[in-house]
């Protein structure tokens, strides 16, 4: 499933979650574009060290 939420600056065109470049114009993708990629696995690691960590104290 591809997330579209942001638009290339340069021609609209919705851009696929994540990508570093436009599909379409092959410009440079809004840093926040790949951001959202760092901090979605940034959040996924931290979820699972505190459950890993929660476990270990019940
Ligand atoms: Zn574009």
């Amino acid at each position: 499933m591809a997330l579209r939420l942001l638009k290339c600056e340069y021609c609209s065109h919705h851009l696929r979650f994540g990508a570093p470049r436009c599909g379409k114009c092959y410009q440079k993708t809004p840093s926040l574009n790949r951001f959202w990629r760092i901090s979605t696995g940034l959040g996924l690691a931290t979820l699972v060290v505190v459950m890993a960590f929660s476990a270990t104290i019940s």
